[in-house]
């Protein structure tokens, strides 16, 4: 079967695929999970001495323990040492489309000191590609639709999808922005992809296009930027896809709302406080590196209220970013207190109308906030921080202000810690 006739009929089988209530759902994962855990056994050496069907007997996992095991976990023998050079040498000569043992590797473009990499199978990739067209597209597959795609590397899988009713085309994000605004008022395209910090510089290029549909990728989109990219181009939602080298964690649904998207991956939440938690994710879809138990380093929030969608799928508020961003200060005592990334972000936010900025931890006693405002602004978001460290009590941080910066090759963060607790 092709590549197009699969992703076709994936997106069938996930279009058509619904759930009355949670416990139907819940019956569903446990099949899959089952079915996974036999799968691993058989193929993966990692796994092959576990004899349960309990997912609970399985060891929780994260990136460090998923690269130092490499080769045991991946059921098509891949070397992880080859599997590295090949990796950074397509990323090098920006060639993304080679394959290695029929299977696409990639570097994981986390920020974590570990350097990850991934395997790709095509019917995984497939898969993939169809899930997000039946999430997204609905019926406009049938209708017709121009999509653009902002992305790092290109991708044949999407174009490969091209139609008499569907066009794909391909922006890369490190060709000069000019360049691709004017490609794209050439395409008028009716569905707009790309990472924030993308839409955000369509927005400041005052881009000429009206898309239907807006769907952010790859980076967290900060509420503060929603807001921009709503009001320019005249949006109630900006759709967005959740996704890391691990899985395709959520997706939004028509009322705007982000949803875990539980009929392919089943998420175990590990509680920071009421409402936020790390997900430890089990994906029934990859087989070539199982994902199992797998801990991700993001702090997810989860929603109070009752979607209107009626979805039976958990229901998140956002998406805080990375545990790894959690600033951590000292108390009078020489104690550590962690600061949740959105308590930094709020301290920037409520100072005013502030477009762009990054606020990055140095030490436990420095940080630095890279901004364009003036003095006043300034002194605004200081006594934020003052405040803040006065509620929950730490000794507050010298703050240095320089002027806004943003390495372009780079994910945009804009609340970013580096130090870590040990
Ligand atoms: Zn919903």
């Amino acid at each position: 079967m092709s590549s197009k006739l699969k992703i076709y009929m994936y997106y069938l089988i996930y279009k058509h695929k619904k759930f009355k209530n949670r416990k139907k759902l819940i019956n569903y994962q446990n099949r899959k999970i089952i079915k996974q855990l036999k799968f691993i056994r058989k193929h993966s050496k990692f796994y092959k001495n576990y004899k349960t069907n309990n997912l609970k007997d399985y060891p929780i996992i994260d990136k460090k323990i998923m690269m130092k095991y490499f080769n045991e976990l991946n059921t098509i023998e891949i070397d992880k040492d080859e599997a590295l050079e090949f990796a950074i040498k397509s990323e090098k000569d920006r060639k993304f489309k080679g394959k290695l043992n029929k299977t696409t590797v990639g570097l994981s473009s986390g920020t974590s000191d570990t350097r990850g990499v991934f395997l790709v199978s095509d019917n995984e990739k497939n898969k993939w590609a169809g899930y997000i067209l039946a999430r997204y597209l609905g019926n406009d597959l049938y209708k017709g639709c121009k999509i653009a795609f902002f992305m790092r590397a290109d991708s044949n899988l999407y174009e490969s999808l091209n139609s008499k009713h569907i066009k794909f085309v391909f922006f890369d994000i490190f060709k000069p922005m000019e360049e691709n605004i004017k490609k794209l008022e050439k395409f008028k395209p009716n569905i707009l992809v790309g990472q924030p910090s993308v839409l955000i510089e369509l927005v400041k290029k005052k881009a000429n296009i009206c898309p239907n549909k807006i769907i952010s990728i790859a980076e967290v989109l900060e509420k503060s930027d929603e807001k921009i990219i709503k009001k320019f181009f005249k949006k109630d939602i900006i759709y967005q896809v959740y996704q890391c080298t691990e899985g395709c964690l959520a997706t939004t649904c028509e009322y705007g709302t982000l949803h875990l998207n539980e009929d392919i991956v089943y998420i175990e939440k590990e509680y920071l406080d009421k409402n936020r938690f790390v997900p430890i994710i089990t994906d029934f879809t990859r087989k070539s590196q199982p994902i199992i138990r797998y801990r991700l380093n993001d702090i997810l929030v989860e929603s109070t209220k009752k979607c209107k969608c009626n979805s039976c799928f958990t229901a998140l508020e956002r998406i805080e970013g990375r545990e790894d961003d959690i600033f951590i200060f000292l108390n009078k005592n020489g104690e550590n207190i962690k600061v949740f990334p959105d308590f930094i972000r709020r301290c920037i936010l409520f100072a005013g109308d502030i477009e762009n900025y990054r606020c990055v931890q140095q030490t436990k006693e420095n940080i630095t906030i890279y901004i364009d405002c003036n003095k006043a602004t300034k002194e605004k978001i200081y006594n934020e921080f003052k405040k803040l460290s006065e509620q929950l009590k730490f000794l507050l941080p010298k703050i240095t202000f320089k002027d806004y910066y943003y390495d372009n090759n780079k994910k945009l963060k804009r609340v970013e810690s580096f130090v870590k607790e040990l």
